[in-house]
């Protein structure tokens, strides 16, 4: 595979509980916008060997480059229409060898599958798409509002629609609906990661303005006190 560290997003996020710096190497999902981190420790980031086999092993699809890589949770959903699109055909007519073909890599892909094969006589027709229930609606508007920070900061580090839906069990797609009717859009990952560290270097910008404060006003008193000893020299 030919991707090299660059191709992974660098990140750096300040933990307010350790006080300090954490950087990341994070991989964002091409789908649904989705990212996960890998903590760097110490100033030695992973090269991009082991760190496409950290994220494998947690679920991603690693892309040829880092706009296609896919999230677990994407992965899955693919998997699942896959599944559904087969089941389908396998309804119409048994196919030959009965196994699965490669998985495509990408969703959308997957969702066109099969555009030509005619309507005739089938047998089982599609069940109608699944709508939420009110207890549903209810579930998901919850969980929502326990992640989503607001129309400017979108859902807090880590949390996406799809990461909802997955925890829930629903669709996406109900998790997208009653967030975009009920709270605001998705915030990029990319803006809400540089507004964390734009907040955090506020912070201590303003923690160092203190500490000079501070300094000034005891090496002043401490100018004053050697004039008197001086004898006001
Ligand atoms: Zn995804």
């Amino acid at each position: 595979m030919t991707r090299d560290a660059v191709m992974f997003k660098e990140t750096r996020t300040f933990d307010q509980n350790a006080k300090k710096h954490l950087c990341f190497q994070t991989v964002i999902c091409s789908e649904c916008q989705a990212f996960e981190n890998h903590p760097v420790k110490g100033a030695r980031p992973l090269p991009p060997e082991p760190l496409i086999k950290y994220f494998q092993r947690q679920g991603w699809v690693m892309g040829s480059s880092r706009k296609h890589d896919i999230c677990p949770a994407c992965v899955k959903e693919a998997a699942a229409a896959k599944r559904r699109d087969l089941a389908k055909k396998n309804g119409e007519r048994l196919t030959g060898s009965g196994e699965l073909p490669p998985l495509p890599h990408k969703t959308a892909e997957i969702i066109q599958m099969n555009p030509k094969e005619p309507a005739m006589a089938t047998p089982q027709p599609a069940p109608p798409p699944r709508t939420p229930s009110r207890e549903d609606k209810r579930l998901i508007i919850l969980e929502i509002e326990d992640h989503y920070l607001g129309p400017d900061r979108g859902y807090s580090v880590g949390i996406t629609d799809a990461s909802l839906a997955t925890k829930l069990s629903v669709p996406v797609k109900w998790v997208i609906d009653l967030r975009e009717e009920f709270f605001g859009p998705v915030v990029d990952p990319e803006v809400a990661i540089l507004k964390t560290n734009l907040a955090s270097m506020m912070e201590r910008l303003d923690a160092h303005e203190r500490e000079g404060r501070e300094i000034r006003s005891k090496l002043m008193e401490l100018k004053a006190r050697v004039a008197k000893i001086g004898g006001g020299q």
